[in-house]
């Protein structure tokens, strides 16, 4: 089976979730299928072995799960950025714009050394208007490290948030809807 393929059905639309008029991406579906994950997992390792990368950077929360079992994959270590107020030790933090109001993210001042200039890969499951991956890139420059690269696992690209963050951090999304 064509990989993409196996990715893209592994993946469910749920409508109207959390608001009516919302088509939701559900991966939970990716990840309780034992082909899938490890499908994607492995072309995720395969795309990064060549960064030379020192951290990777998961955004809260469905970013941990590929965050995590990628940077363990890497032998590299691994960083979450989280929503506001749930960092134990001493954070920067990045606002954000939502439809209304804001949101914040913060990582821990010290989470990628004191050597400055860490190689980092920012990951997410999904990128659609594109500021919290905005706000995470930058939150990454901020504490003295460098993103060298934004990925997704699905990228909504009737959206501008792909070009946006391209501003800041090159993008690599693995499915385009
Ligand atoms: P953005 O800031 O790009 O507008 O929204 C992306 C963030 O919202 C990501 O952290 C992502 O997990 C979450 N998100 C928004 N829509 C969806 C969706 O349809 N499916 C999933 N799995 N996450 C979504």
């Amino acid at each position: 089976v064509d990989q993409k393929a196996l990715l893209e059905s592994a993946i469910r639309d749920i409508p109207d979730f959390p608001k009516p008029g919302i088509i939701f991406k559900d991966i939970t579906t990716l990840l309780n299928n034992a082909e899938a994950f490890s499908t994607l997992m492995t072309h995720l390792k395969t795309r990064y072995e060549s960064y030379n990368l020192d951290f990777v950077a998961g955004i809260d929360a469905r970013g941990f799960i590929f965050g995590a079992a990628l940077a363990q994959m890497l032998g590299v270590g691994f960083v979450p950025i989280r929503k506001k107020g749930k960092l134990p030790s001493t954070t920067v933090s990045e606002k954000y714009s939502l439809e209304y109001g804001f949101d914040e993210v913060e990582v821990h001042m010290d989470a990628f050394g004191s050597d400055k200039g860490a190689k980092v890969l920012l990951i997410d499951d999904l990128i659609a208007t594109g500021g919290t991956a905005k706000a995470a890139a930058s939150l990454i420059e901020k504490v003295g490290a460098h993103c060298v690269e934004a990925c997704f696992i699905l990228g909504l690209e009737f959206l501008p948030g792909i070009d946006s963050l391209t501003e800041l951090t090159p993008v690599y999304t693995v499915i385009g809807v």
